[in-house]
């Protein structure tokens, strides 16, 4: 009966549905991955719509789809074949505690990198970004931040748990330098010299060529250990409908994939999806724009700290 009860076949539609069909293990400390996805269930900083806890469940589902291709179009190499990739699920917290959150982020992110893996969180609203900036600064000090969204999240005025805030707190902790991050996409109100990023704003993005986004973003985050956060609502709502907070006038996946693609070689240490909502999406757009990211910047990292 071998092989009738597989539970890691390479369909498409069946059994248990791991990050890109990568093994799930409850260890993964002592693992022997590279990278490990995990997920943060985590809403109860939405300002607007909620339903990002469904997220990870989502992407993963979504990105099973991705599984069957091997080498990837256009990278020239078959990350799996160099980079060993395991699905740690979900992390465990106290539903309604967003302070005991954090502290569970903190110590299951620090436990990782402690252990040389790298992280591929899955949100879960944008908040989950600033503890796990609090775990990787512990590690990699100040960090660049490239920052893709719609929205800036420098708000001061938010409680201490909200997903419009966490850049504000975040140079003010000593965890990333300002002056060498960029944030892409922007399409709702700030001033810059008032909040200090680096702004390419989804007006000016579409209007450019990928290349020369890139050629900016490199200028910007130079060798510095890079954290890459991928806010969904990026994604213009006719790529990413299922989000908490759309706004129109948004990035192609086509623009960001270049963009992405073109960031090859940055010394990327940290990178999440975040702000997929499955229940307001369609077909999965948003799900599959989502697990295709996370799987180009595992691509990103390994191209870079990889002997490929
Ligand atoms: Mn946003
Ligand atoms: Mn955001």
């Amino acid at each position: 009966m071998a092989g009738v009860f597989n539970q890691v076949d390479n369909s498409i539609y069946s059994n248990a549905m791991t990050f890109l069909r990568q093994p799930l293990v409850v260890d993964p400390i002592n693992s022997d991955s590279n990278i490990v996805v995990l997920g943060f269930p985590f809403d109860m900083a939405t300002t607007g719509r909620s339903g990002a806890r469904m997220g990870p469940t989502a992407i993963r589902h979504a990105s099973v789809n991705l599984a069957w291709e091997g080498k990837r179009f256009p990278w020239s190499f078959n990350l799996t074949k160099h980079c060993k990739i395991v699905d740690a699920g979900d992390l465990v917290y106290n539903c309604g505690d967003s302070e005991a959150f954090c502290q569970q982020v903190d110590a299951a992110v620090s436990t990782l990198l402690s252990a040389d893996k790298t992280i591929l969180a899955l949100g879960g609203d944008h908040f989950i970004t600033l503890p796990l900036l609090r775990a990787y600064a512990k590690k990699f000090g100040k960090m660049a931040l490239i920052h893709f969204d719609a929205h800036t999240d420098t708000y001061s005025n938010g409680s201490r748990y909200d997903h419009g805030t966490m850049f504000y707190h975040a140079p003010k902790e000593g965890l990333i330098d300002k002056n060498a991050s960029v944030q892409v996409g922007i399409r709702t109100n700030y001033k810059q010299k008032d909040h200090g990023f680096k702004v390419i704003n989804a007006s000016e993005a579409n209007d450019m060529l990928a290349d020369d986004i890139v050629s900016i973003i490199r200028e910007r985050v130079k060798d510095m250990p890079v954290y890459l956060t991928f806010d969904i609502d990026c994604l213009d709502p006719a790529y990413a409908p299922g989000t908490g907070t759309p706004v129109c006038g948004g990035l192609t996946t086509d623009k960001v994939l270049k963009i992405l693609r073109g960031l090859s070689g940055i010394n990327i240490v940290g990178m999440d999806v975040v702000e997929v909502a499955p229940s307001y999406d369609n077909s999965e757009i948003t799900a599959l724009a989502a697990a295709t990211i996370g799987l180009e910047l595992m691509h990103l990292w390994a191209a870079k700290h990889l002997s490929i």
